[in-house]
């Protein structure tokens, strides 16, 4: 009987001693230099952060994603998930522990795909946590459908020249170096004919042209920028993987991403609900506490009965990954998890802002930040629709036609079948009858 859904206990040791460290020395950071995560580190901030992250290696937690031939301790996703949760909860936690997206996700695909010298230039500062970088997919007229996409990379000598245009570049600004995907061969298929690059953010042609920013953010302050590429050099050896391997890459990439989200999204989900929780019991009105409220008490249960559910299928699957150690075998799974993410979070953190009247819309706790959240899940690395559609093919893979015009279900053909099965036994009956 191999179901068990306990921790070991040294692991649980580490989950406690980082829960309290997220509560204690990390979530402050949040408070004071919230927006400042994907950028380099100040001289100011320097003397702050660097302790910090040195706690975390000291204890064998950094950068925990990756496997030991890249200094990571290779928890798996599992280990990894129960780890997010915690992190989920503080926008500067997965920066200290050296394990924030994008740059997870990049950091994979370069571990995959890189040569030597593309990992020491650019996987090295990048787990080493100096460094961010941006994945620069998306363009402005087409993001869910990468057959759509029209930037170009062009053979002259020993260089490809890229130009066209990229949108939602996540911390391009800051980043000193962006995976950029683009069409290299136009005559065939896209699923052949695109390829990733790594490009230097400071590569003359590289225009950033406005940082788009989410919800109420002040224009010109986001972190999500409108790119030109306008004639941008690169030597051949920028090309990542194979040429026309984008697609490939692209799967490996996002496949561990949208995981990583969702595990994350479990403890975002978790604080608003611990909110709401404590707010029930601190709050009269109508002579009793909105704990006792039956309506209270009804978002109470379907927010611990919704996340209960959701965390179980994230940990599911994090664990179908550990095992098969391939994402396409986890596809479906990955892809339902996505679908659920942005409906489970939205639901948990709206009501928990409604159990707080209306302290929970301001702008003095994270609830409408975290409300955000939810929009952003069902876009970010593909839109909850496509993966609905990845999940029905998937799941239909497992079916076969009915090899009638009726069900297989349907009780007149099913009776027929049973009756030719026991017919001696009825012929019996009825000749006794
Ligand atoms: C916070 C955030 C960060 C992001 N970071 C990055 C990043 O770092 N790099 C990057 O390259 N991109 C990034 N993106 C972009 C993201 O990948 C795209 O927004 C997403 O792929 C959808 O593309 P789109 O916005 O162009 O929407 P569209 O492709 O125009 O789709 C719009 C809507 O059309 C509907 N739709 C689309 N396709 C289908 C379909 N097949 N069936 C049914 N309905 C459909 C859906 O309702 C969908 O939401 C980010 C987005 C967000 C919100």
């Amino acid at each position: 009987m191999a179901w068990d859904f306990e921790t070991d206990p040294d692991f649980q040791e580490q989950l406690d001693w980082v829960d309290q460290f997220v509560r204690d020395e990390v979530e402050p950071l949040d408070l004071l230099w919230g927006g400042l995560e994907f950028t380099p580190l100040s001289d100011e901030l320097r003397p702050i952060i660097d302790p910090l992250k040195q706690q975390v290696r000291d204890r064998g937690l950094w950068a925990t994603h990756l496997g030991p031939e890249l200094g990571g301790k290779g928890y798996g996703q599992l280990r990894l998930s129960l780890l997010n949760e915690i992190l989920g909860r503080s926008s500067w936690a997965p920066i200290i522990f050296g394990c924030q997206a994008p740059d997870t996700g990049n950091a994979e695909i370069i571990a995959h795909y890189g040569t030597p010298e593309q990992k020491e230039r650019y996987l090295t500062p990048l787990l080493n946590g100096e460094v961010f970088s941006s994945y620069s997919m998306t363009e402005p007229h087409a993001g869910a459908d990468p057959t759509m996409f029209t930037t170009t990379a062009v053979h002259d000598g020993d260089e490809w020249v890229i130009n066209g245009w990229k949108f939602f570049s996540s911390n391009a600004r800051t980043a000193s170096f962006l995976i950029v995907m683009v069409v290299t061969n136009t005559e065939i298929s896209a699923y052949q004919g695109m390829s990733m690059f790594l490009v230097p953010t400071d590569t003359p042609g590289v225009n950033i042209v406005r940082n788009v920013g989410l919800g109420a953010e002040p224009d010109g302050e986001g972190s999500h920028a409108l790119i030109h590429y306008d004639d941008v050099r690169v030597p051949d050896d920028a090309l990542l993987g194979g040429e026309g391997q984008a697609f490939a890459i692209a799967q490996t990439r996002l496949g561990g991403g949208r995981i990583h989200h969702a595990m994350r999204t479990i403890g975002m989900c978790g604080r608003a609900f611990d909110m709401m929780c404590e707010r029930a019991l601190s709050r009269t009105t109508q002579g009793s506490l909105l704990a006792d409220k039956q309506f209270v008490q009804g978002f109470i249960a379907d927010s611990y009965a919704q996340l209960a559910q959701f965390r179980l299928f994230v940990l599911h699957t994090a664990w179908a990954i550990d095992k098969y150690q391939d994402y396409r075998r986890v596809r479906k799974d990955i892809a339902a998890v996505k679908v659920l993410m942005p409906g489970v979070l939205q639901d948990i953190v709206q009501r928990s802002m409604q159990v707080h009247g209306a302290l929970g819309v301001s702008n003095e706790l994270p609830l409408a930040r975290m409300w955000l959240a939810g929009p952003i899940m069902g876009l970010a690395d593909g839109p909850t629709e496509v993966h609905k559609v990845t999940v029905a093919r998937q799941v239909l893979r497992d079916y076969r036609p009915s090899d009638d015009v009726s069900p297989t279900e349907h009780r007149p053909r099913k009776l027929a079948a049973a009756r030719e099965k026991f017919a001696q036994y009825l012929e019996l009956e009825v000749g006794n009858l």
